[in-house]
C-alpha cells in the first residue's frame, strides 16, 4: 500500500502512523501503575500501595517533590533483593528511628516485594504501607508476589510496545525512502506511477477528469557536458523545486526519468493542465540559474493529456499521448507547452 500523505506534492510531509506518539506508552504505564496501586490498596486493605522503580530502569518518571509520605518513605529505603515484611516498624531495629515511623501519625506496617527485569535484575519494588501494625501471613505474601508479577508483566509489555514503535518509525522511514527520489526529494517513478493509478481510479469513480503533464528539460546534456555532472545535479534540484512550487496539495510531481518529470493533476481538465504547465514553464524560464559566476538560461518543454480528450484511455496511453505532445513541443522549438489532441475522423 502506498502511503497517502496530506501533501502529494511534498513527499517530505509527516503523515503519522497509529501509535507513533512518543509519550503514549509512558502515559499508559503511569495509568497502569496507578491502577495496580488502587488494586493493592483494596486487596490488602492498606493505606498505600506504592510501585517504584530504580532510576533509569524504565520509562516511568522518577520520584518527584510532590510524592506522598508513603512514596517518600519507600523511596528512602534501599530496594531489597528479596521480600521484606515489617509487621510493626516501631519495633523494628532498622526502621524505628525513621522520621516517617517515629513522627505522628507514624508508619507502622511495611511490606515490600522487589520487581525484577527480564535479566532477573532488581529494577524496583511494590510496597504496602499502613499506619496500623499487622500480621502478614503466607497467603498475603503470595498475593504480594502475584501483584509484583503483574507489574513485571506490564513492564515487559511496555518495553515491547516501545520496540514496536521504534520498528514502525523505521518502517515508515524506509517506506518513504523507497518512494522518494534521493536527489530531487520528489516522488520517484514507482511512486508517481502508483499515485497516477490511484488518482485515475478515484477520478473515474467520482466522474472527475484527470490530466497529466510530461516535462523534459531542454538541452540539459549541454549543462552536464560544459559544467560537469554535479553542476547538472544542482540544476535539476533547482528545477524540481521550481516545478513543485507550481502545484497544490492534491497534485503530485514525480521524477519520471533522468531529467523528465510527470505531474498528476486529479480533477483537472486540459485547460487547467495547460495553465499549470505554462506556470511551470515560466517558473523555469523566468530566472536564470548560476553555476559559480556562469549564468545558465533554462527552459522546459511539456506535453499534456487529459481524460476530457481521451475518456477511455488507460494511464499508460495518457502518458504516451502526453509524450507525443512533448516531442511535438521539442520539434516546435522547445520552451513551450503542447496538448495532445485526438485525431479528427
Ligand atoms: P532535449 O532538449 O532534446 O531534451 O536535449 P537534452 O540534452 O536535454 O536531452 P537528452 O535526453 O539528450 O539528455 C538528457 C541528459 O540528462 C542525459 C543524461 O546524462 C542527463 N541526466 C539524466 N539524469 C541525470 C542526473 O541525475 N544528473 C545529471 N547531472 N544528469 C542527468
Ligand atoms: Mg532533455
Ligand atoms: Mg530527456
Amino acid at each position: 500500500m502506498i502511503i497517502a500523505p496530506e501533501r502529494r506534492s511534498e513527499p517530505t510531509s509527516t503523515d503519522k502512523l497509529p501509535g507513533e506518539e512518543g509519550c503514549a506508552s509512558r502515559e499508559q504505564l503511569e495509568q497502569q501503575m496507578a491502577r495496580i496501586g488502587r488494586i493493592g490498596r483494596q486487596l490488602f486493605e492498606v493505606a498505600d500501595c506504592v510501585v517504584q522503580f530504580k532510576d533509569g530502569c524504565c520509562e516511568f518518571p522518577a520520584a518527584t517533590a510532590t510524592q506522598s509520605k508513603a512514596e517518600a518513605f519507600c523511596a528512602s529505603l534501599p530496594v531489597p533483593e528479596g521480600a521484606v515484611v515489617v509487621p510493626d516498624a516501631r519495633r523494628d531495629a532498622h526502621l524505628a528511628a525513621h522520621p516517617a515511623v517515629a513522627g505522628a501519625p507514624g508508619i507502622r506496617f511495611y511490606a515490600t516485594q522487589p520487581l525484577r527485569g527480564q535479566g532477573q535484575e532488581v529494577i524496583g519494588s511494590v510496597s504496602l504501607v499502613d499506619s496500623a501494625p499487622r500480621a502478614f501471613g503466607q497467603d498475603a505474601r503470595r498475593l504480594l508476589l502475584d501483584l509484583a508479577a503483574l507489574v513485571e508483566r506490564e513492564l515487559q509489555l511496555q518495553s515491547m510496545s516501545v520496540l514496536q514503535i521504534a520498528l514502525q518509525k523505521k518502517n515508515k522511514s524506509l517506506r518513504r525512502r523507497s518512494l522518494v527520489d534521493p536527489l530531487l526529494k520528489i516522488w520517484n517513478r514507482a511512486a508517481i506511477m502508483r499515485i497516477l493509478g490511484i488518482e485515475a481510479d478515484r477520478c473515474d469513480k467520482q466522474g472527475m477528469p484527470l490530466a497529466l503533464v510530461v516535462i523534459d528539460l531542454d538541452f540539459f546534456k549541454k549543462i552536464n557536458d560544459s559544467h560537469g555532472h554535479p553542476a547538472g545535479d544542482a540544476v535539476l534540484v533547482s528545477v524540481a523545486s521550481r516545478l513543485r512550487s507550481c502545484i497544490g496539495p492534491q497534485e503530485a510531481l514525480g521524477r519520471y526519468g533522468g531529467e523528465e518529470f510527470l505531474v498528476v493533476l486529479p480533477g483537472a481538465c486540459h485547460e487547467t493542465a495547460l495553465a499549470v504547465a505554462e506556470r511551470m514553464r515560466q517558473a523555469v524560464a523566468a530566472q536564470p540559474e548560476f553555476i559559480g559566476a556562469t549564468m545558465l538560461k533554462l527552459s522546459i518543454s511539456a506535453g499534456i493529456a487529459s481524460t476530457v480528450q481521451f475518456p477511455s484511455a488507460s494511464t499508460e496511453e495518457l502518458i504516451s499521448r502526453a509524450d507525443v505532445a512533448l516531442y511535438a513541443a521539442k520539434d516546435a522549438g522547445r520552451n513551450c507547452v503542447l496538448q495532445a489532441m485526438p485525431r479528427r475522423a
